[in-house]
């Protein structure tokens, strides 16, 4: 999602901080002596000790009761930009939801608590058989030892990075499509640029690159100089 450029600053980060990281290695089996984890064997022979195994290898959604009851189901349940799934009295919501949204052309499927934080005021006027849209961008924010960060919206090409700042202290990134638009944007230790972000982010404006990564151009001021 945030691309090699980003997700090397993000590792060197994690070691900066005391963590050994490894990549591209699998892990063979958890060793165990009496019950108890002893660590973990990996495929190129190392082994690492520890008595705490934790596996981070991502989440599915519980959809089986969405689809034994009928509802149009692929990676989620599917719903329209009103949130309403294939059953017009049955509107799904959070993690499960994969939804059209105006902004893009497939359709979302968002995990992160803001989407299940402001969805269900959507879901609830649609119940009422009110117009609505779920048209806010995604969002999330994440703390890691003394970083802080927001991203905004969703990169279609997570290599297509424009960065502004130090990737090593503060500073901004920028994900573009084909255009020069701005798809996504993050704020890492930067804590007054959310309103400008959020409005490149809606403007279907191409910007310059140049400009995009110089900190002294007013982000209001990027858009592309033809
Ligand atoms: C380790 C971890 C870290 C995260 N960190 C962040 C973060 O930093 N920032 C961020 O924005 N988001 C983060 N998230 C994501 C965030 O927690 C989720 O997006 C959010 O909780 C989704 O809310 P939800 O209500 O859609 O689903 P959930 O919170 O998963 O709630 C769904 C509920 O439905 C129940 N359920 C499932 N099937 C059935 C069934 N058949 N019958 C009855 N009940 C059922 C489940 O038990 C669960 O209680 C993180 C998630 C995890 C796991």
């Amino acid at each position: 999602m945030l691309g090699s450029r980003i997700g090397a600053a993000f590792g060197d980060l994690h070691r900066r901080n005391g963590v050994e990281v490894r990549t591209g290695i699998a892990v063979s089996q958890v060793t165990v002596r009496e019950g108890h984890a002893t660590g973990v064997q990996l495929a190129d022979g190392a082994h690492v000790p520890g008595d705490l195994v934790l596996f981070g290898i991502g989440a599915v959604p519980n959809i089986e009761l969405a689809r034994d009851a009928g509802l149009a189901t692929d990676r989620g349940v599917l719903v329209d930009a009103a949130l309403q799934t294939s059953h017009p009295d049955i509107v799904a919501v959070g993690d499960i939801a994969e939804a059209e949204h105006p902004a893009f052309e497939r359709r979302v499927r968002v995990e992160h608590w803001a989407n299940a934080q402001n969805q269900p005021a959507i879901a609830a006027r649609t119940l009422l058989g009110k117009e609505a849209v779920y048209d806010r961008q995604p969002y999330f924010f994440t703390d890691q030892f003394d970083l802080g960060m927001e991203y905004r919206g969703l990169a279609s090409d997570p290599e297509n990075v424009v960065v502004r700042g130090d990737l090593a202290g503060e500073y901004l990134a920028f994900w573009l499509d084909d255009g020069d638009r701005v798809e996504a944007a993050m704020n890492v230790n930067i804590w007054d640029a959310g309103d400008d972000l959020t409005a490149l982010v809606a403007s279907s404006t191409p910007v310059d690159r140049s400009r995009l990564a110089d900190p002294e151009i007013p982000l209001a001021e990027v858009g592309a100089q033809r």
